[in-house]
């Protein structure tokens, strides 16, 4: 149990860092509405993405992003099309993507990957403190107090507490800062197809690549397919949990599909040749370290010899090619 919870852990700690910046600042957050295709759009909230699709019979949106965002989205809506949100499709579930959703739950139903209620609920028993949270335990009662917590952990404190005690056991930090993310009311498993007003969207389950969730919403008569997190244009993934096969599987699974546009939950958007780029330069990695290991090559030097020329210009393409070279390494040296 613990183990498969690590994962999670690291991934909300690493959510935690990247919202610091935003959370501190205190500005109004960058907000756009960008229409894409016919009735489909792609709306921003500072680093984050989401897109809607408007019918004659209500609106279907992906992720709801947060409760700000939404109650600032739903007042959109309403002024614009004067039409409810009657679905949030949800690409997984990730707090900084999945929350908020409760401000459409008037309306709404919920579809999540069936694998999204699992990561909602809290892990059974008692669980140590993450090593890194131990130190931060003063009085070492095996919890974090509100006045343990550094600055940093302030933002997402209280979505992480989920019985609202105002401390934060081990389990409620390795199931991570979930308490505003609406369960799904429907789940699938490989397919999904929602229809309003004569239009149809897909889900499309991309397997456990970053998340064991991890979808897509496919809109096939536009011919766009949004995406978070696993489908990236000209960016690369931080890291490729679990495995980078798995990454390579879920471009495969996004590549058969029919589509021109690649609306990404986070920075640029592209097209469908970017998410092949991407499946090619992972497909790269792993030639690259396997034929560095048969010629004996260690890691370090792999790392420093190893050029991906696709990728060059991309945002974190200078930072993570070493990182993903030492995961594959791992993965086929068999230490992880
Ligand atoms: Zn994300």
């Amino acid at each position: 149990m613990m183990q498969s919870r690590l994962p999670v852990v690291l991934l909300a700690l690493i959510g935690l860092l990247s919202v610091i910046p935003q959370a501190s600042a205190q500005e109004a957050p960058a907000r756009s509405i960008v229409n894409i295709a016919p009735d489909l759009y792609r709306v921003q909230n500072n680093n984050h993405y989401t897109v809607f699709l408007v019918t004659s019979e209500g609106i279907i949106m992906s992720d709801p992003i947060n409760r700000d965002f939404s109650t600032w989205l739903k007042g959109e809506l309403q002024q614009r099309f004067n039409r409810p949100v009657r679905y949030v499709l949800y690409t997984h579930h990730d707090w900084d993507h999945a929350s908020g959703g409760a401000v459409f739950a008037d309306t709404a139903q919920f579809i999540g990957h069936h694998n999204m209620p699992e990561t909602l609920t809290l892990p059974a028993g008692e669980l140590p403190l993450p090593e890194n949270v131990r130190k931060m335990d003063a009085n070492g009662n095996r919890r974090l107090e509100r006045g343990e917590a550094p600055k940093n952990m302030m933002a997402t404190f209280d979505l992480t507490d989920a019985n609202k005690d105002g401390a934060l056991s081990g389990a409620e930090l390795a199931r991570g800062p979930l308490n505003d993310v609406h369960p799904p009311t429907r789940t699938f498993s490989d397919r999904q197809t929602v229809t309003l007003g004569g239009k149809t969207v897909e889900m499309v389950y991309i397997g456990e690549a970053h998340a064991r969730d991890s979808s897509v919403i496919y809109f096939p008569k536009e011919r766009v397919v949004f995406g978070a997190d696993v489908m990236q244009a000209k960016r690369l993934p931080q890291a490729v949990t679990p495995n980078i096969g798995a990454y390579i599987d879920a471009m495969r699974t996004i590549e058969a599909l029919d589509f021109d546009i690649a609306a990404t939950g986070h920075a640029l958007a592209g097209t469908k040749a970017d998410v092949t780029a991407l499946r090619e330069y992972l497909e790269e990695v792993v030639s690259t370290v396997a034929s560095g290991i048969a010629a004996g090559r260690s890691l370090k030097e792999i790392q420093q010899t190893a050029k991906f020329d696709r990728v060059k210009g991309w945002e974190r393409g200078d930072t993570q090619p070493p990182i993903h070279i030492a995961q594959v390494y791992a993965t086929l040296k068999g230490t992880r």
